[in-house]
């Protein structure tokens, strides 16, 4: 649902943080009954800096004018695929550094593998996996996600980082300053990597995502912790599709990251920040509030008087069980990828990862990301401009697809596997007179 009133924003935010601020407060005892902590920090983030409300409206006017400047044929047509580097954080407190297994936050490479593998089945609406949907309103959002492959400084990396940390057993999401001392333990740059930070949490809260801004610069805030905090924050419990303990059933396929990731790309839950409140998506319905029961409906609300809505619990900003949650809108998509364009340092994320392409001696390609399930960028590089194919091929020699471009410089080029036998693959590429070639894994 969507006010058509821009001014109705800041009355709302206005009204949130000084109603809500006597319960969720930072001087006041938490109280721990929301699963998602983000409506709760924001409003703390906001007492530390007022300018953070104005901050959001200025992003919510970039984004109404980007949507604005797309027609709906622009906007279906835009077949642009965002592919967003992310560092998994895992913060234990287990002395053995032993990997896995139940009850331990230093979780397996294997269960981080599982949540992205999630991540890029709901953002994609993947065909045969539990993110698929048939719904009219139901999207692609055309977002992936991959472990970061080099570091920060530049050297090789799985994308992961384990921190053992002895000094706190748990941490609570509601609390800034558990949420800095996390990303002290570590952080890599917000507006180069999403930082998601996996560990033991207190309370019945599982997830936190930090929500986009329009500041363009950290320097109207008191200090750049914003920055540092900028991320999601997870209980090991329930990060990944396997881990499905008794007591975490009812989470424990990976939804709750989709969830927070989701507000990280300036998505808020279908009742926005309060009761019946705007969530600034147009084909999303009035929700009174969250789906805290076990199943998945029908909840109805009715928001306008007279007028009973069925509440889209299948929908991943609301608070349904994982089994029942299935769709972003295509409302929803607009907005994410509006974000990912006028958020600045969404943007820069995006830039960074994707930026300009330099020159190199001899010809080389790379392959993003690797595995690849749906869709894969080959870096290719070169020395000056020429013409350039590239060749898809399986083991056998046998050409699957093949792109071909006119003269350019180095570049990258998508390679869509979506549909392909998994297995291994070849992937050539010709640029002038020279060839190189690299393996690509379809999973
Ligand atoms: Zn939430």
């Amino acid at each position: 649902m969507i006010f058509r009133t821009i001014a109705g924003l800041l009355l709302l935010v206005g009204f949130v943080v000084s109603a809500r601020a006597q319960t969720l407060g930072i001087n006041t005892p938490h109280v721990h009954t929301e699963r998602c902590a983000s409506v709760g920090v924001e409003q703390q983030l906001r007492l530390r800096n007022p300018a953070r409300a104005f901050q959001m409206e200025a992003l919510e006017q970039k984004i109404r004018q980007f949507q604005q400047g797309f027609s709906a044929r622009q906007a279906a047509d835009d077949k642009t695929i965002y592919r967003i580097p992310v560092v998994v954080h895992v913060v234990h407190n287990n002395s053995s550094n032993f990997v896995g297994g139940a009850n331990n936050p230093n979780i397996s490479d294997e269960q981080i593998q599982s949540q992205i593998r999630v991540l890029n089945e709901d953002y994609r609406r993947q065909a045969g996996t539990n993110g698929f949907n048939t719904s009219l309103i139901g999207a692609d959002t055309g977002i992936e996600f991959y472990l970061a492959q080099t570091d920060p400084q530049g050297q090789q990396s799985n994308g992961i980082v384990r921190k053992y940390y002895d000094k706190k057993a748990k941490f609570d999401p509601y609390t800034y300053d558990d949420l800095k001392l996390i990303s002290d333990i570590s952080y890599w740059p917000s507006d180069r990597y999403l930082n998601i930070w996996v560990t033991n949490l207190e309370g019945l809260t599982i997830g936190y995502g930090q929500l986009p801004l329009a500041a363009d610069t950290l320097k109207a805030l008191p200090d750049t912790a914003d920055e540092k905090i900028d991320g999601v924050v997870i209980s090991y419990t329930i990060f990944g599709a396997t881990n499905c303990t008794p007591s975490y059933k009812l989470y424990c396929q990976g939804r709750t990251t989709t969830h927070e990731v989701g507000h990280w790309l300036g998505l808020f839950h279908t009742w926005g920040f309060s009761d019946c409140g705007d969530d600034y998506i147009y084909d999303t319905p009035p929700t009174l509030n969250g789906n805290t029961s076990t199943g998945c409906g029908p909840i109805f609300s009715e928001c306008i008087p007279g007028k009973r809505t069925k509440n889209l619990v299948e929908n991943y900003m609301d608070y349904s069980p994982d089994v029942c949650m299935n769709m972003f809108t295509i409302g929803q998509r607009s907005r994410m990828r509006a974000v990912l364009a006028v958020s600045p340092r969404r943007r820069q994320l995006i830039v960074n990862a994707n930026g300009p392409l330099g020159e190199s001696e001899q010809l080389t390609i790379l392959m993003l990301p690797n595995p690849a399930q749906i869709e894969a960028t080959a870096e290719i590089r070169f020395k000056g401009a020429k013409a350039l194919t590239v060749e898809l091929l399986d083991l056998s020699g046998k050409l699957v697809r093949t792109q071909n471009l006119s003269t350019t410089v180095s570049t990258r080029v998508s390679v869509s596997v979506s549909g392909l036998p998994k297995g291994m693959y070849i992937v050539r590429a010709i640029a002038g007179s020279e060839k190189a070639a690299t393996r690509l894994l379809v999973n």
